[in-house]
């Protein structure tokens, strides 16, 4: 069995952000060189997610505004967690959109539904982010 790790680096230019990472997924796929196996992906940090989904702007502005009402970011006191943060809101966010994803992968490639894509979700962003790939099979 083979086993590929690669590390990608996200930054956003904003607190919250949804970032279509398939292109780069596809990549690391091809780098591997595996054919038959599976693919996982999870962000290395508890206030940013990895989760499949439409990449379509109007699914993307419903997540924002339900993970606002679910989690308000603001008022920052309204939680235990902000004393030295501000970002209990981005931990709870996260919680809820998940940790990672796992892909099957067919003949070389991502062995995806109909329109399913790969997004990086940062909650509490503007700054260096990393996303794991990790690919075994052969
Ligand atoms: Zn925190």
């Amino acid at each position: 069995m083979k086993s590929f790790r690669k590390e990608l680096h996200v930054h956003t230019k904003t607190r919250r952000g949804m970032v279509n990472i398939t292109p780069q997924i596809n990549a690391a796929l091809t780098e591997s060189g595996i054919r038959e196996g599976l693919c996982l992906v999870n962000a290395m940090h508890i206030t940013a997610s990895v989760f499949i989904n439409d990449d379509e702007s109007g699914l993307h502005r419903d997540f924002e505004r339900w993970l606002e009402k679910l989690a308000p970011e603001k008022p920052h006191n309204q939680y235990n967690h902000n004393g030295y943060e501000d970002n209990a809101d981005a931990h709870l966010k996260r919680t809820v959109m998940g940790r990672e994803v796992v892909v099957a992968v067919t003949n070389g490639q991502l062995d995806f539904g109909t329109w399913e894509q790969i997004f990086y979700g940062e909650f509490d962003g503007m700054r260096d982010k990393r996303v794991l790939v990790k690919i075994v099979g052969e």
